[in-house]
């Protein structure tokens, strides 16, 4: 018993966790289709940010390149000055050197350099364009510049630093000064290059430029230049202390951290001072010098796409659910709805049939109800009949007598000749069989079984034809009768024969109720109210008391000694006026004048009445 509980509650449970498992399921497909789109988008845009920050590297590195080849020549084309060349051979000549100040400071001015300088093969400077400012070159010991040594050891060279003297940065072209095939000294021009930093776009995205040891010299970020994009070997360090080559700045490691590579230059890197939001890496080597231009790219932009498109899949696939959902929820009512209808058809087909037997039952109950009732008329009638055969008998018997002895009279009248006599004897005889035969006629007509076909009916016939039944009684019993008539023509629809009925029950009742009664007077009223055809039957009897005159209507109550009253006459007579669409009803004692009692019919008027 027990187990069976548990195993029927667990049901439920085991649909609900199956139910949620598949939509824990759903929702993880769903996200992870989401997921996948979004990355896909934050590839994409990655791979635009990729083709948009090479092509800026271009655009950066052909103009450095344009910026610095605009230099490249000129240290050479000092040796074709032959005062600098003099001025290397007598170095002394302090005219000349003036001379050589003056030409490499207008030159200086017209080529766009920072300073143009003049160096003899031990290494001092002997003229230089920015003679006649403070921080003069011209005396200055240069030779630890790696530039200039290389230049004195033949190979022309190209340096960025920071000068020692001035502080400032920029770039060095050396080349050796030759005459007659011998190197008299080393041609230097110095060209700022931080206005190439003033081109780049300022914004989001950040560009920088190092050199081979990856020593930041160039960046629109200000704070990492002479930072270093990794952290430098000792020997370097070493080395570019020797050569002061960005002279007093401490180049510590930019400390970027790459998080993906790319390939092709490029990767993801995160930066202390950006947090840990990554940033795309683009670097482009510029060979000869061996310098790096980085150019840095925010994300932001491949993250909200990513995230646009992470919610846009989201939200398409929500969309598909409820699309799917609501064709299932649709489905299932179209379902639930045709299964309603088959039932309701179903159930209707049967009340249908129910219905239609019950009809059927109901109209053969009301059938067998208007036979019995029918039946009960018809007994009602009998029961008159059979009180009044007593009556009927001497009414019958007592003519038959007068009869038998009139014919016998007759004959011996007309033995004797007295023909007069016996033709008013067999007058007699005549009027007495018309009389019974008239009575036998109305009896049978009062007994047969009628079918309560309504009919225009003349109230006082049908009056006429009750009182002939009683019209012994009424004389015998010495009852003063009167029927007083307002108008002759009232015709009432309804069955004269139950009519009859009603009327010689009410005519019974009366009899009965003045048996005792010195003073028999029984009046019957016919008259039109309302629109009606109103019986007034009256007679002066003890009257109904009110206890008895709300039972009087009711089936079997009789207040007559046994044998004498069934209780019926009143209900039948009652139901009889009631099928006419008429009503029978008793009046109070009090409204009687009489002080006996008093019925009233009112039935509806005959067509032919009305009109
Ligand atoms: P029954 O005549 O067989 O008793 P009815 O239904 O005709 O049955 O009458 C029922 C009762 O109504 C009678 O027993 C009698 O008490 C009362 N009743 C009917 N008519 C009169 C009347 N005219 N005067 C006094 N009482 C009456």
């Amino acid at each position: 018993m027990a187990t069976s509980h548990t195993a029927t509650s667990a049901r439920p449970a085991i649909r609900l966790w199956r139910r949620l498992t598949l939509w824990v399921v759903g929702l993880a497909i769903a996200l992870a289709i989401a997921g996948l789109a979004g990355r896909w988008a934050h590839e994409s845009a990655i791979d635009k940010l990729r083709v948009q920050g090479a092509q800026r590297l271009d655009g950066y590195a052909v103009s450095l390149e344009n910026l610095l080849s605009k230099y490249d020549f000129l240290p050479g084309t000092l040796e074709l000055n032959k005062d600098v060349i003099a001025l290397l051979q007598r170095p002394g000549d302090e005219a000349l050197r003036g001379e050589v100040n003056a030409y490499l400071e207008q030159l200086n001015r017209r080529s766009g350099s920072t300073t143009i300088y003049i160096v003899n093969l031990k290494g001092v400077t002997q003229a230089a364009s920015n003679w006649r400012s403070r921080q003069s070159f011209v005396g200055d010991h240069v030779a630890f510049r790696p530039y200039v040594r290389d230049a004195l050891r033949g190979v022309p060279g190209g340096f960025y630093g920071v000068g020692t003297t001035s502080g400032e940065p920029g770039y060095f072209f050396a080349h050796g000064i030759y005459y007659q095939g011998r190197m008299l000294g080393v041609a230097t021009v110095k060209v700022n290059i931080e206005r190439l930093e003033q081109g780049w776009e300022q914004g989001a995205d950040k560009v920088l430029l190092a050199d081979a040891r990856g020593v930041v010299f160039l960046s629109s970020v200000p704070e990492w230049k002479y930072r270093t994009l990794k952290p430098l070997t000792p020997a370097a360090m070493r080395e570019m202390e020797e050569s002061r080559q960005y002279f007093s700045h401490a180049l510590t490691p930019l400390g970027q951290r790459e998080s993906r590579q790319l390939g092709g230059g490029a990767a993801l890197v995160t930066l202390p001072e950006s947090g840990r939001t990554p940033l795309l890496s683009q670097t482009r080597s510029l060979a000869p010098r061996q310098w790096r231009f980085v150019y840095l790219s925010d994300l932001g932009s491949a993250r909200a796409s990513a995230r646009n498109v992470f919610l846009f899949a989201l939200l398409v696939q929500a969309l598909l659910l409820m699309l799917v959902l609501y064709a299932r929820q649709r489905q299932q009512t179209r379902d639930h709805l045709e299964v309603l209808v088959v039932e309701r058809t179903a159930s209707l087909q049967e009340m249908t049939r129910n219905l239609s037997e019950e009809n059927s039952v109901r109209r053969a109950a009301e059938e067998k109800l208007r036979r019995a009732q029918s039946e009960l008329v018809q007994a009602g009638k009998m029961a008159v009949l059979g009180q009044m055969a007593a009556g009927m008998t001497h009414e019958l018997n007592q003519p038959l007598t007068a009869l038998r002895t009139m014919s016998d009279n007759a004959q011996v009248l007309i033995e004797r000749g007295r023909l007069d006599d016996a033709k008013n004897n067999l007058s007699t005889i005549s009027q007495l069989v018309a009389r019974m035969g008239a009575l036998t006629g109305q009896l049978r007509q009062f007994a047969r079984k009628s079918d309560a076909s309504l009919a225009a009916v003349p109230v006082t016939a049908a009056i006429t034809a009750a009182l002939f039944l009683v019209e012994r009684r009424v004389e015998q019993e010495r009852v003063n009768f009167r029927m007083q008539v307002r108008d002759q023509q009232v015709h009432a629809l309804c069955d004269s024969n139950r009519l009859e009925q009603v009327l010689v029950n009410l005519f019974n009742n009366a009899l009965d109720a003045m048996a005792d009664c010195d003073n028999r007077q029984l009046t019957v009223n016919v008259e039109r109210v309302h629109g009606r055809a109103r019986i007034v039957v009256t007679d002066s009897g003890p009257g109904i008391p009110e206890e008895i005159r709300s039972h009087l209507f009711e089936p079997f109550f009789t207040t007559k000694p046994q044998g004498k009253g069934l209780g019926l006459g009143l209900a039948i007579s009652e139901q009889i006026v009631r099928e006419f669409g008429g009503e029978l009803r008793a009046e109070a004692v009090e409204a009687v004048a009489s002080g006996g009692a008093r019925f009233v019919i009112d039935l509806p008027l005959a067509e032919q009445e009305t009109a």
